[in-house]
């Protein structure tokens, strides 16, 4: 000790003494040296055990241990070794090779260190990628895991040799087979490589992990090491699965969605052609969508597309057998439409079948947090390859079909007709050119009298709209105010109408003409724009015109006053307080009944042309048109009666006490200037326009 002490304190070294073994584990404790150097024969504790007990200490594990024997016999110096020592030195010593051992024994052990420090940041960069690795020596058949890769494959105990066997062992049997040839052709090839594969954990969770695998040569071209890692991609997995499901299926129905339905029709069509077989697409779309979504809102929207949904699903169940339907065959097209794809069919009333049947599922109302709804659904069906040979063609043409089955009145379906899409054709035709007809000033109004029965004084006119277009020539309104409706048109369109029939009605009063009344003819979709009132913009326009509001009288039919009752009664009072009168028109087509021609504030009923065509001639329309002359009259409403053409019908109605007429017998409707004749030729001092009766 004390020649150490010397011959190491010259050579600059810290030197710190220990008696024995239990004074050297504590002196250790105290001053962490950097190197320990001890004699095997010491009081006490002898070396080889207080070798171990430092060995055991957390730091004591690296630290370099030179143990300086006595007897050079070869089981000490074993013994020294399995104690934990680093190296030994034999007695007798020579000093200065020992001070020399110490010092490489530092620098070795300061190598070992920075080793150790760079392992462990290895391991908690691997551990923070997830990344474990391997090294396989092919020379030795050594095989070293990274610590990560034993906590990847949840192997727990270190000791258990690693191998591939034990990282085949974890990979689920059905994929071993795949795992173990990527990994040949890997051996043998010059390039890495990898794979997919999952992982068992013994706890049963399972990991996806990519493999990574390389094979390194040696300067002579031999292969020597196989390298890999393996990456824990699980979580990518699964977000990779909920985007490609988020890219196929609606999130509100977890139906098939537009793309992927297009997808399988157009591998059902391929098939189809091949085989010579038949299928079906049917096109859904629910009628009233729109007015749940608005009324009760679209959380209960979003229930109402579900529960559709669900049925649907629920009626493919029922026909898997006959059909053998798949989960990508019914889809949400977008919005309230629906598709469903019939891969195999015989013929096109196999399809037919199955949207009756659809129809039937939809018969029972559904409730929808606690409100109870009745949907109904219009189906159009087309059938390939008849019908078309590609994917959107067909598409297309059912969509057309089941536009034709709401036109029939919804909650039906209709088979795909060619003539469909020449009247679909001509409607787009004619609703393109209607969107400029406004601007282009193709839109004019002709006029029709009313006259009172007995004096034949015209009372009143009746605003026509006409619409003359270069291209299509004149259109019947029959044809193009539907199709004003459909598109919205209307709203624009029917202002203008409003605003033209009153300066109109201004300028014969100016011209000292007879004050008629001006009829105006009003659709549904104007008690419900969104952007514009329906009373606000009559009143602006009586404003704007100074036509007193006793001379307007505004035209709607039945069918308007079924469609939102509550909203419709309450512009027609607000209507009302201008002023101005109305008039129910069309008046018997409809669902007329007595209990709610009371709810509406109207001033007249126009008995439809039908009822008079045949008045003379057909017992029943007599009959209905003296009830509904009686029923009017109950009620203090003037009856007009529509389409009078001969003298017959005249003289009947005259002799029921019908109020007035309108109809070709008179006059058809004429130009403005044909109308000012009309009404210069009656006395300038009849006034028509009559008190209010409400
Ligand atoms: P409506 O309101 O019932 O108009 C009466 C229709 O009967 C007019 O057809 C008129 O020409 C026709 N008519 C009148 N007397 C006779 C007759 O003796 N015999 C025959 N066969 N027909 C007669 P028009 O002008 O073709 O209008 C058709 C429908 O278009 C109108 O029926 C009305 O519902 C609608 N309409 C016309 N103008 C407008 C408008 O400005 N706005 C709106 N929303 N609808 C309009
Ligand atoms: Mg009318
Ligand atoms: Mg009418």
């Amino acid at each position: 000790r004390i020649l150490a002490k010397q011959f190491l304190s010259q050579e600059g070294f810290a030197v710190i003494e220990a008696e024995d073994g239990i004074d050297a584990l504590q002196k250790f404790h105290k001053t962490q040296p950097h190197i320990v150097l001890m004699d095997v024969d010491m009081p006490n504790m002898n070396g080889f055990e207080a070798c171990r007990q430092l060995r055991s200490l957390p730091t004591g594990k690296t630290i370099p241990i030179l143990m300086v024997t006595g007897r050079d016999d070869i089981t000490s110096i074993e013994k020294a070794y399995e104690a934990g020592a680093t190296d030994f030195s034999p007695k007798p010593t020579n000093w200065t090779i020992l001070v020399r051992r110490v010092r490489y024994m530092l620098r070795a052990s300061a190598t070992l260190q920075e080793l150790r420090k760079s392992e462990v940041r290895l391991d908690k960069a691997q551990r923070i990628a997830q990344l474990g690795s391997w090294e396989w020596n092919l020379e030795s058949n050594e095989i070293y895991w990274s610590e990560h890769l034993y906590r990847l494959l949840g192997v727990r105990d270190l000791c258990d040799p690693p191998s591939f066997e034990a990282i085949l062992r974890r990979i689920p049997f059905a994929e071993q087979d795949r795992v173990e040839k990527w990994y040949r052709k890997t051996l043998k090839s010059e390039q890495r490589s990898s794979i997919n594969h999952k992982i068992i954990l013994p706890e049963g969770n399972v990991l996806v992990v990519q493999h990574q695998a390389e094979v390194h040569y040696d300067d002579l071209g031999n292969t020597r090491l196989m390298s890999g890692t393996l990456l824990d991609i699980t979580q990518l997995k699964e977000a990779e699965e909920k985007i490609l499901y988020m890219a196929h299926y609606d999130s509100l129905t977890g139906l098939a969605n537009r793309m992927i339905f297009k997808d399988r029709v157009q591998q059902v069509l391929d098939l189809s052609i091949r085989h010579n077989r038949q299928a079906a697409i049917l096109f859904l779309d629910l009628d009233n969508f729109k007015r749940i979504n608005d009324t009760l809102g679209h959380a209960v929207g979003d229930l109402l597309l579900q529960e559709v949904a669900e049925r649907l699903k629920n009626c493919v169940r029922s026909y898997d057998q006959l059909t053998r339907l798949d989960s990508q065959q019914v889809a949400r097209f977008g919005g309230d439409e629906f598709t469903l794809l019939l891969s195999e069919i015989q013929q096109p009333e196999d399809a037919e079948v199955v949207a009756q049947r659809i129809l039937d599922a939809f018969e029972h109302s559904m409730t929808l947090d606690g409100h109870e709804v009745v949907v109904t659904l219009s189906i159009g069906i087309t059938v390939f390859p008849n019908q078309g040979k590609d994917v959107d063609t067909l598409l297309k043409y059912a969509d057309t079909a089941m536009y034709f089955a709401k036109k029939e009145g919804k909650n039906r379906y209709a088979l795909f007709d060619p003539d469909m899409n020449e009247t679909e054709q001509r409607r787009l035709k004619v609703e393109n050119r209607l969107r400029n007809a406004l601007q282009n000033g193709e839109l004019y109004l002709n006029y029709q009298p009313q006259v009172a029965l007995g004096s034949s004084d015209i009372v009143g006119v009746e605003a026509l709209l006409r619409w003359h277009n270069t291209e299509l020539g004149d259109m019947s309104p029959a044809e193009f105010i539907p199709i004003a409706e459909e598109s919205g048109l209307i709203l624009p369109i029917g202002e203008w109408v409003l605003r033209e029939a009153c300066k109109q009605a201004m300028e014969w009063s100016n011209k000292d003409l007879p004050k008629v009344r001006m009829a105006v003819n009003l659709s549904v979709r104007q008690f419900f724009d969104q952007e514009q009132e329906l009373d606000t913009l009559v009143a602006d326009i009586l404003r704007e015109t100074a036509l007193p509001p006793g001379q307007l009288e505004l035209e709607i039919t039945e069918s308007m006053l079924i469609d939102d009752v509550d909203q419709v009664i309450s512009t027609l009072y607000k209507l009302k307080a201008l002023g101005i009168k109305l008039a129910i028109d069309d008046f018997g087509t409809g669902y007329s009944s007595l209990s709610y021609l009371k709810r509406f504030p109207v001033d007249r009923l126009k008995i439809d042309r039908s009822f008079i065509t045949h008045v003379t001639s057909n017992n029943n329309d007599s009959v209905l048109t003296l009830a509904m002359v009686a029923m009017a009259h109950s009620l203090k409403l003037k009856v007009v009666a529509e389409g009078v053409e001969t003298g017959e019908q005249l003289e009947f109605l005259e002799e029921r006490s019908c109020d007035e007429m309108q109809g070709y017998y008179f006059s058809c409707p004429v130009s403005d200037q044909k109308m000012e004749e009309l009404l210069s030729s009656q006395s300038v001092d009849h006034v028509v326009v009559e008190a209010d009766n409400i």
